[in-house]
């Protein structure tokens, strides 16, 4: 389509301090409203590109705008556009899970609003646990507390980093429909992952990254097709 993308990345690099070229030039197009799924092994650079988007870590050298903002240059009005859910639950496990997302919200300046606070416990089906301490929720509701706090300021995009890492199947499928509610609130969704079934089942398009490279990048149908040919010559060779 015509709009812009709402996240572009320019030939992104980044070389850690002891030389590691984790970044060797990444260019990708995100596009407003999508599940785009990063796929790639461990160490192929999907935190490292997800970190600078967010402001977290420097980039060496390229651009990255989001909302057509650079991420360096004007790093308040980016963050405050984008949620980010990582990997490890780094919250307070003593804190209830109501104050742990209004806190969250207020971290980003934004004003309370305990409306919009309450429809997202909602929506996780987190609100009967809204005076529960996260030490006393399940490993899923955690994950599900970390996605709340990435929505409290309301962002247009979000980060999820290995959302269904080391968890079963059950508590993965549960993921998968959080996932596919939220796209119907508008928010476009990166999520990256290490399972192929994981892009199959919830994105629109796939970006396969290794060792800093994004490989390919697709929709998801397209391929999918692609892969189910080669699959077929391997069966016949
Ligand atoms: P995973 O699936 O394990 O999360 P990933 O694709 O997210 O992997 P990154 O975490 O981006 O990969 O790491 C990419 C590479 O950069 C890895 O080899 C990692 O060891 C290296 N790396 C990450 N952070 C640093 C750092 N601060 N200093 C040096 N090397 C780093």
């Amino acid at each position: 389509s015509g709009k812009p993308p709402v996240v572009s990345i320019r030939n992104l690099t980044k070389v850690y301090g002891n030389g590691f070229k984790a970044l060797k030039g990444v260019d990708l197009d995100i596009r407003e409203g999508e599940i785009l799924a990063l796929l790639g092994p461990n160490g192929a650079g999907k935190t490292t590109m997800i970190s600078i988007v967010c402001g977290l870590v420097n980039p060496s050298g390229g651009q990255v705008t989001v909302g057509g903002h650079d991420v360096v240059r004007d790093f308040r009005a980016t963050r405050s556009m984008i949620g980010l859910v990582p990997q490890e639950l780094t919250t307070d496990q003593f804190e209830t899970v109501i104050n742990t997302v209004t806190f969250s919200r207020g971290l980003h300046g934004k004003g309370k609003n305990p409306a919009l606070i309450e429809q997202i416990l909602k929506d996780l089906s987190l609100w009967e646990k809204r005076d529960n301490m996260l030490r006393e929720l399940s490993g899923g509701m955690k994950r599900r507390v970390l996605i709340a706090k990435a929505l409290a300021h309301e962002p247009r995009i979000l980060f999820l980093d290995e959302p269904t890492a080391g968890v079963d199947v059950t508590l993965r499928r549960d993921m998968w429909q959080v996932v596919e509610k939220l796209r119907a609130t508008g928010v476009t969704i990166i999520l990256t992952t290490h399972y192929i079934e994981e892009a199959e089942e919830i994105a629109d398009r796939v970006g396969v990254i290794n060792a800093g490279e994004l490989l390919l990048i697709e929709d998801k149908t397209t391929l999918m097709k692609k892969l189910g040919a080669k699959q077929l010559r391997l069966e016949l060779t």
